[in-house]
């Protein structure tokens, strides 16, 4: 990277791994009969590599961060229902959606049958067609700018394949798709041609906008287990053994002790409340602490509050994470 970039870097939301995290903890702590558990684990190992394929992406994008403000993973709420878009790029002509797509082997548009195959060398599957779902995404969000009485902007959709490796044919009308779908190497590229060959309306007043749809987005904010239909009384309290993973250390001694294995740990209650804060609510109290960590005395509970560099919020008496907060 090239020094002095930084300062005028314009990247106002950053692709992050919470939902990885809150993927992970919940599957720690689902009763092992829900029914929902395969889903989850084969979502959470989509969504593993989902997210590598969109660090991959995120390294060629960034050069457009001098001059363009960019939102990654955003989550907005339109019409009642949650949007997801991998990156939003905007700048004083227009927006931009980039769409990351993780296939492996070749991928085939055919675009007189309305189709888009993939082919991994041991079977071709039909998905569904990541233009169409693009398009709608723009489309959505025209319609938040709409909800927001913002003016309506030229809105333009690329999709990034993030696996230099994977081989994309056309069939039928070559340059429709070329113009919209490529490696993500070339979609900056892509980006800056479509922005030159804008001229004459009245520019966006992009770092603006951006702010205004970051907080719409820390509105939205949503959990998996929302979108799962999972039940507070479905995710299992108690702390789990660093050694074993057995869900229900002891506190003896200002210590915690696995009944299963005899081991013990200082810091055992950290990752516990990690997984409270992650699955069921971002800000606890002593009873709410007691309940989850089994532990009886509303002392302890405050001690460790206290020791982890909690956040004390005087208004409703409650505790959350900071930035100073000791998690490991
Ligand atoms: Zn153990």
């Amino acid at each position: 990277m090239i020094a002095g970039k930084k300062e005028n870097e314009m990247i106002i939301k950053k692709r992050n791994k919470t939902e990885l995290e809150q993927f992970e903890a919940l599957l720690s702590r689902l009763r092992p009969d829900h029914p929902k558990i395969r889903e989850l684990e084969s979502d959470f190992a989509r969504r593993k590599k989902g997210y590598i394929g969109e660090k991959q992406v995120d390294y060629f994008l960034d050069e457009l961060a001098a001059e363009m403000t960019i939102l990654q993973d955003l989550n907005l709420s339109v019409d009642g229902k949650n949007m997801q878009i991998d990156n939003l790029l905007i700048s004083r002509q227009a927006a931009y959606i980039v769409e990351v797509k993780n296939y492996s082997g070749t991928i085939l548009f055919d675009t007189e049958l309305q189709q888009f195959t993939r082919d991994d060398g041991s079977r071709e599957k039909g998905f569904r067609h990541p233009i169409q779902q693009a398009e709608l995404q723009k489309q959505r969000l025209q319609a938040w700018l709409q909800e927001m009485n913002l003016p309506p902007i030229p809105i333009y959709c690329f999709i990034a394949v993030s696996d230099p490796s994977t081989i994309i044919k056309v069939e039928g009308e070559r340059e429709h798709i070329a113009r919209v779908v490529s490696h993500a190497a070339y979609i900056p590229g892509k980006i800056k041609s479509q922005a030159d060959a804008m001229t004459g309306n009245a520019p966006i007043q992009h770092q603006k906008l951006g702010a205004t749809i970051l907080r719409a987005c820390k509105q939205a904010r949503h959990l998996p287990v929302l979108r799962y239909g999972i039940q507070t009384q479905d995710i299992l309290p108690g702390v789990h053994c660093p050694a074993c993973r057995y869900l229900g250390m002891e506190r003896i001694y200002g210590t915690w002790l696995c009944p299963k294995c005899n081991r013990k740990s200082k810091v055992a209650h950290k990752r516990a409340l990690l997984d409270y804060f992650l699955l069921v609510n971002p800000t606890i109290n002593n009873a709410d602490c007691m309940q989850f960590l089994g532990i009886s005395s509303a002392t302890i509970a405050n001690r460790l509050f206290k020791s982890m560099n909690l956040t004390y919020i005087k208004e409703n008496r409650r505790w959350t994470l900071s930035k100073r907060s000791v998690v490991k």
